[in-house]
């Protein structure tokens, strides 16, 4: 066979400088490095009750969370489970694990329980930290469990406890730059959710990439405040909201959950500066009238990221904030997350297209294959994208092989997305290989519905492939095959999964057909699907 090399020409770079990175700091020493010059500026300030924290309160509050789950026996290695809404004690507990040289693995809260057992079981966590509203979820799995709000349930503890705990219990513990930090769960381009093993090296090189330098990608700064509305628990916003922020000493208004016209309130009271967004919010800021009631003058940067964003809503949402920059930024869960970011938002900004994922990030580089062949291709070619860098996953937890099938020997992430970069080195997404399906952002695996499906009785043979939708970006669908003789309706089908997921996993439509067409090795050929359901929409 004929192998095309990967040289020079066929590798695209950051157009800013390199910088120099820290590559022996634990994360939590390093978002705090700069604790002196900004220790009484606001760090945390509470969306819901308004209430404003400072460096140095973050700091020691993190500290005592350390010490509190010391004292309960967390140590170095072991991991806790963070179940919780955007909340100051979200930072503290995740913070206060690194500071241990422990690892949080972050969910979900509106998971159902069973989708809060697999990703508890599957992490070997040790503890975890909720909301009283959600401990049914987790209460037969015999750790401890800490809840932040009150009163506390019978057979909890409390999380202001944990938080008397003396920060000077805090052991001494030998972090080392290749240890987990985060472990956030993500499909990849296959299977179920995985325990992604994101290291105190990847975390500060991708916070650094960001933010770091005389020039950064992401010029947040101390003026700065940054409205955190997406969830922590996606890696997303807990890197490019939390740490990005912490690490520019800015002031981040914790939001506790979506709700537009709160959140207008929000940007005009504190005068928020920087808005990190996903799609279907722009999209609802877009479309909003609510938008010219509010003062948003302060606004000069949003973001938007996670999912697909057309140069049209882009330009729509532009118009409607005048003083501010609108660019996208690409990232996915296993690459730290960020790949790629508009450059608009840099101290020097240069110019962007609308619709373009931005440049490369600084100390990376960035390659589009044949996804046939795996050869290198040149710019403006359409192909496979593939990341690297210090700030990429270790590996996938207790997987090797769906490691290997991710990470080449060359230290190559293969994304599963189909991009290509133009002549002025900007990103354009245009497909996905892999079979994730996004909605609103959110992660929807394919697999973990077929496997539901399948285990229905009634049901031999499932698939589930993505249907475009304008305001969700995709929504899961479900081809079906019913056992011989066996009847049951669509509506039953979706009750049936509906029961057991989160409501980004719901199922939309069922199609019932006669057989899932498999390639000869038994794998789901999606192609065939997705074009199938092409002709279903267009048919009606
Ligand atoms: P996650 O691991 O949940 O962050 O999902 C990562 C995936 O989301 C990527 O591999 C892409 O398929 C998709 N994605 C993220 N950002 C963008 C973007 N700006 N445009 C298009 N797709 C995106």
């Amino acid at each position: 066979e004929f192998a095309v090399a990967t040289t020079e020409k066929h590798i695209f770079r950051s157009k800013l400088p390199s910088i120099s990175i820290p590559d022996d700091l634990p994360l939590h020493d390093y978002c705090f490095e700069k604790l002196p010059e900004i220790y009484n500026r606001p760090c945390l300030i509470d969306g819901a009750t308004g209430s404003i924290l400072s460096y140095s309160d973050v700091h020691l509050l993190s500290r005592r969370a350390a010490a509190g789950l010391h004292r309960l026996g967390i140590q170095q290695g072991d991991v806790i489970m963070i179940l919780l809404p955007n909340s100051p004690a979200f930072a503290f507990a995740f913070l206060g694990a690194s500071f241990l040289g422990a690892i949080s693995t972050t969910a979900n809260p509106f998971y159902t329980a069973s989708e809060v057992h697999k990703q508890a079981k599957a992490s070997a966590a040790k503890l975890v930290i909720t909301e009283s509203s959600h401990i049914h979820k987790v209460q037969d799995l015999g750790v401890d469990i800490i809840v932040i709000d009150e009163p506390v349930p019978a057979g909890c503890r409390s999380f202001s406890e944990l938080l008397s705990a003396d920060e000077n219990e805090i052991p001494k513990v030998d972090i080392k730059p290749d240890d987990v930090v985060a472990l956030p769960y993500s499909s990849g381009t296959t299977g179920l959710p995985k325990g992604v093993m994101l290291t105190h090296r990847s975390l500060v090189t991708s916070v650094a990439q960001q933010v770091d330098g005389e020039n950064p990608n992401l010029y947040f700064h101390k003026e700065d405040v940054l409205l955190c509305v997406l969830p922590l628990f996606h890696i997303y916003s807990l890197n490019s909201v939390l740490l990005c922020g912490l690490r520019a000493g800015s002031a981040i208004v914790i939001m506790k959950k979506f709700d537009l016209v709160k959140l207008m309130e929000l940007v005009e009271k504190y005068r928020v500066t920087v808005a990190p967004f996903v799609p279907p919010i722009v999209v609802e800021m877009a479309k909003s009238e609510a938008v010219d009631s509010y003062d948003l003058s302060s606004v000069r940067m949003v973001m938007s990221g996670a999912a697909p964003m057309g140069k049209e809503l882009q330009d729509t949402l532009t118009a409607k904030l005048p003083n501010a920059k609108l660019g996208q930024g690409y990232g996915m869960t296993e690459a730290g997350p960020v790949l790629s970011m508009c450059l608009a938002f840099a101290k020097e900004p240069f110019s962007y297209k609308s619709g373009s994922c931005g440049t490369v990030v600084r100390n990376a580089e960035l390659k589009i294959i044949d996804p046939e062949t795996g050869a290198p291709l040149l710019r403006n070619q359409p192909g496979e994208i593939c990341i690297r860098g210090k700030q990429i996953m270790k590996g996938y937890l207790n997987d090797r092989e769906a490691t290997e099938g991710t990470i080449d020997s060359e230290g190559w992430l293969h994304t599963g997305d189909v991009g290509y970069v133009d002549d002025d080195e900007e990103i354009y997404i245009v497909d996905r290989l892999k079979e994730l399906i996004k909605y609103k952002g959110f992660q929807v695996a394919p697999a973990e519905l077929e496997a539901l499906l399948i285990a229905h009785p009634k049901i031999t043979g499932a698939a589930v492939v993505p249907l475009k939708d304008d305001l969700c970006g995709e929504l899961p669908i479900a081809f079906v095959v019913l056992s011989n003789g066996n009847e049951i309706t669509e509506d039953e089908i979706k009750q049936y999964v509906s029961k057991q997921v989160v409501f980004y996993k719901r199922i939309h439509r069922v199609f019932f057909i006669e057989a899932i067409p498999k390639s000869p090795s038994g794998k789901i050929l999606r192609k065939d699907l997705r074009v199938r359901l092409a002709e279903i929409a267009q048919n009606g």
